[in-house]
């Protein structure tokens, strides 16, 4: 039971702003409990807040001003709550950091009421005009979803009275709803497809797991196309029938129509869908069913994990290995690691699908903490790639090309037969490096240590780092010399245009995500190219995600090291899932498929576990050498980044850190740095890390908000602490 307070009590409320503490109020007239969701005054403004419990006490009596109102919306229950605690204590994030997560949805105090929503209607208007044509297209990207006034007309970049004029011709349909109907209701009875041997053994042991009700965390390991998506909807199909509510977490990406549809046929119904391409009058639906229980399966992109479910029985975490659960920017959480956590305080299973685990999730199932569930073949008569390398120091590759004559061979072939091959290079733009060749000048970003790549659909030099594009210039910047800048190394589009001169035409398709300003668009791109309109796909990591391509058989990796070569801790890691992943693309239809490496270092460890597929072997190999040295996940990391205008600032308070480590050195904790950071300088800022190691069972947060407490940050300058760092730039 919630604690009540009656009026005029001290309650302590804790809200979303950017203050990390719980401010003490005066319940108001008719009282309220621990867990309203209210309104307060803050300052001259009225701010959401959640009651947290009792006030302080230490505030002034007669000064305390009352909550304004109590929201109608489902109180915040004890585990989420619980959860955000939790995960603030573990991030070493503010509480209301986490809040703020936990409430990313417009209008959640507004009373239910009836509003106007706009979908698309039938046929066109009389007269088309350019702005009519952008709504008219935006709704129909958004295939049978509605908008309000403002959200449509904002989207498409007109006026409310273009929407309007497009209602009076039928083209646009404007409809009262309630605000925040139900969802259709899932039907978990509907048959699943007959799973066989040992999809049916897994499939069984999972929903064991829900039906039992407690906490577990099983790892699903699997190739693509071995049935782990059909396998843990067998769970959800559980999850369902015993009332309790069901999250599948996917890459943002990954989150295509084929997916949705997929639940669809299973279940009969779509789910709930929580993503950035969602707009805002279905956020909020979203956020205020969840919190009622009429939302029983919500997919959607990390941020899912912090809706306020009321009784989460499964979470899904698919792909569990890919680097975009861990949230790079604000609170910096991972969001698979948060699932086990929300888990545990839910009571409810966590199902960690991959055909390449992170080594963390292989350690914790090696160590027992996990269950592991291995499905073992693919499903039906597709088969794994047979994959094989390109030795480059044997191939004729003419300077400035990059396909070698036998990866070309092999893509004739297709081309042929009337199949897709896909190239795969992770490196967006045109050319990685700009030099003069006069001077030997490189163009670098003027606010960022890192070179300019050029990008030529743009006809622009970019910046991966902040952004910053400049035009292409014609003489160097250095030393003037005009007509000698050129491009060094290749990027998707400079294959791209290899390729269209090795096979002129085929229709080449180039999937990179600056080439696509909305995610709906690659989307659809992605789609087509499935459907067969591309004979060869250009893909950067993009393409490794999760989509079914049934007419590739052809995957050629244009510079298998490119991963290899950095220093960082999970390279060999990333670059053993990567081509994995990236392999597993092809033949996924009827036919086998076949993977080409290119490779200059064909013995090389990591890429001989990628051709004889000893995948235990590989993650024995490298969990042994973790161990070795002491590093995640047989022990524990935490980057502090600091940032300032002047390097000087961020540098200084990095000495006086160092100097003064007395708290780390209590739990045995060894600092490293201060020390540029790889990238020194990004958007004007300089950078500069410390990094902070310890031993697997060492208080590393505690000691670290030991270590940080008396610290005073100068004006300028930014500190942000990183546990667990995936990335080290
Ligand atoms: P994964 O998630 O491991 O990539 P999926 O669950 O997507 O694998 O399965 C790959 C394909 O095989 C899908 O098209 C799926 O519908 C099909 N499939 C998997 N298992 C079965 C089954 N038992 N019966 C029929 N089709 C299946
Ligand atoms: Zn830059």
């Amino acid at each position: 039971m919630a604690d009540r307070f009656a009026e005029g009590a001290r309650v302590g409320v804790l809200t979303a702003e950017r203050l990390d503490r719980v401010l003490d109020y005066l319940a108001p007239e008719g009282g309220c409990g621990t867990g309203d969701f209210v309104e307060v005054p803050l300052g001259p403004r009225r701010v959401l807040g959640v009651v947290w419990g009792a006030g302080e006490g230490g505030f002034d009596a007669a000064r305390l001003r009352s909550v304004a109102r109590v929201l109608d919306a489902a109180p915040m229950r004890d585990e989420l709550r619980a959860f955000l605690e939790r995960a603030a204590d573990y991030t070493l994030t503010p509480l209301s950091a986490m809040l703020r997560l936990a409430t990313r949805a417009p209008g959640l105090g507004d009373a239910p009421s009836m509003q106007k929503i706009y979908r698309r209607g039938a046929g066109l208007p009389g007269r088309m005009t350019e702005p009519r044509a952008r709504v008219i297209e935006l709704l129909e990207g958004y295939g049978g979803l509605a908008f309000t006034l403002g959200e449509l007309a904002g989207e498409a970049g007109v006026s409310p009275t273009v929407v309007k004029g497009l209602v009076a011709s039928g083209a646009v349909l404007e409809e009262d709803t309630p605000r925040d109907r139900p969802y259709p209701r899932l039907d978990p009875a509907r048959p699943g497809l007959a799973l066989e041997g040992d999809q049916a053994a897994a499939a069984a042991r999972l929903c064991a797991g829900v039906a039992g009700g407690g906490y577990g965390t099983t790892l699903l390991k699997g190739v693509t196309g071995s049935g782990k998506t059909e396998v843990y909807l067998e769970a959800v199909a559980e999850c369902l029938r015993k009332g309790r509510q069901a999250l599948v977490l996917l890459p943002e990406i990954a989150l295509t129509a084929e997916f949705l549809a997929r639940v669809e046929r299973r279940f009969g119904a779509r789910p709930a869908e929580w993503h950035s391409g969602v707009t805002m009058v279905e956020r909020r639906r979203l956020w205020r069913m969840v919190g009622r229980g009429e939302a029983q399966l919500v997919v959607g992109a990390r941020s899912a994990l912090f809706l306020p479910f009321r009784d989460l029985g499964l979470i899904v975490v698919d792909e569990e290995h890919d680097s975009s659960y861990k949230q790079e920017e604000g609170a910096l959480y991972n969001a698979r690691d948060m699932a086990v956590l929300r888990a545990t305080l839910a009571s409810a299973q966590v199902v960690l699908a991959s055909a390449t685990p992170s080594l963390e999730s292989w350690a914790n199932a090696e160590a027992g903490k996990y269950a592991r569930l291995d499905l073992s073949a693919r499903f039906g008569p597709a088969e794994l790639p047979e994959m094989a390398t390109i030795d480059m120091r044997a191939e004729d590759v003419p300077a400035g090309r990059w396909i070698s004559p036998r990866l070309q061979r092999a893509v004739a072939a297709r081309l042929a037969a009337g199949r897709q091959s896909l190239l795969f290079l992770n490196r967006r733009g045109y050319a990685p490096v700009t030099v003069c060749r006069a001077c030997g000048h490189m163009i670098g970003c003027d606010h960022c240590d890192a070179r300019m790549v050029e990008h030529r659909f743009l006809k622009r030099l970019v910046c991966h780092q902040c952004g910053e594009t400049k035009p292409i210039p014609e003489t160097c910047p250095s030393c003037g010399a005009a007509d000698k800048l050129a491009p060094v190394g290749p990027g998707v589009e400079r294959l791209a245009e290899e390729t269209a001169a090795l096979f002129p035409g085929a229709r080449v398709a180039v999937l990179s995500s600056d080439l696509f300003t909305t995610a709906r668009a690659l989307k659809a791109q992605i789609e087509a190219i499935a459907g067969g309109e591309a004979d060869i796909i250009i893909g950067t990591q993009l393409v490794a995600k999760g989509h079914n391509f049934p007419l590739l058989t052809l995957v050629g990796v244009i510079d298998a090291d490119l991963g290899l070569q950095g220093s960082d801790l999970r390279a060999a890691e990333r670059t053993f899932q990567l081509m994995r992943q990236v392999a597993g693309r092809a033949g996924r239809g009827a036919e086998q498929g076949v993977a080409l490496l290119q490779t200059f270092q064909p013995e090389h460890p990591v890429i001989r576990a990628i051709l004889t597929g000893d995948e235990e072997g590989f993650w024995r190999a490298e969990a042994a050498e973790r161990r070795a040295a002491g590093m995640p996940p047989y022990g524990r990391l935490a980057g502090i980044i600091l940032s300032a205008p002047e390097a000087r600032a961020a540098f200084d308070l990095g000495t006086h850190l160092a100097r003064n480590d007395a708290a780390l050195r209590r739990i045995g904790a060894q600092l490293y740095g201060p020390a540029p950071a790889p990238i020194a300088r990004i958007r004007g800022r300089h950078r500069v890390r410390l990094l902070v190691k310890a031993a697997k069972g060492a208080p590393l947060q505690a000691a670290i908000r030991d270590w940080l407490a008396p610290v005073k940050l100068p004006a300028q300058v930014r500190l942000a602490v990183d546990i667990d760092p995936q990335s080290f730039f």
